[in-house]
């Protein structure tokens, strides 16, 4: 079994204009004897508040892993230079770069191609003793103060303002709807799947 937590709830908040606030849902997975850091999002005070919640110091991060190359999912980088960094097909280490596919390598970690918000996404899906958890970044994300609908229709025509392609965006939605049982979405509440 796989254990994980959500270290941090993903926002986007409208702070006037066109500017925002944001940060993504940045989820610990511990999987084989690893800390997995999942999109350390953007605060840095925050995410160092957050791990210390954990007991967990920025050195007991084994690696990170990002669903996608948007800022927000991945400035929380610069507090970690010596953590190799994962994406779904690539391990970025200094400067090599080494090919895998699959799960995340040594670990029972799933990696499902979720395209549609972004050409490269990925959502991770594991094993735990509340069910099949999928985290999803961007596949699902809510703006604050917008009511959370995740009911499977609502869920499957939420319009996402970022999109780069609809019609992958749905099918990625369908593929992990069918998949898990809790989903980890990129900002906002965590949620049950249900069946209608
Ligand atoms: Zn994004």
């Amino acid at each position: 079994m796989t254990q994980f937590k959500v270290l941090i709830e993903g926002y986007a908040k409208p702070t006037g204009g066109k500017a925002f606030k944001a940060s993504p849902t940045t989820t610990l997975i511990i999987d084989s004897g690893k800390n997995i850091l999942v999109d350390p999002g953007a605060s840095k005070s925050k995410l160092i508040a957050a791990l210390k919640a954990e007991d967990i110091f920025l050195k007991d991060i084994d690696l990170i892993f990002l669903t996608h190359y948007h800022p927000d999912h991945f400035l929380n980088i610069r507090l970690f230079p010596d953590v190799d960094v994962y994406d779904g097909s690539t391990i970025y280490r200094d400067d090599e770069e080494l090919e895998f596919f699959g799960n995340i390598p040594g670990t029972a970690v799933k990696i499902v191609p979720t395209p549609g918000h972004a050409s490269e996404h990925v959502s991770l899906v594991i094993r735990t003793s509340e069910g099949r958890v999928c985290i999803a970044g961007d596949l699902w994300w809510w703006m604050d103060g917008v009511k959370q609908m995740t009911d499977r229709k609502s869920l499957l025509s939420l319009k996402d303002p970022f999109v780069k392609d609809k019609r992958a965006l749905l099918e990625s939605r369908k593929k992990i709807l069918a998949m898990a049982d809790i989903i980890i979405p990129g900002h906002g509440k965590v949620f049950r799947v249900k069946l209608k």
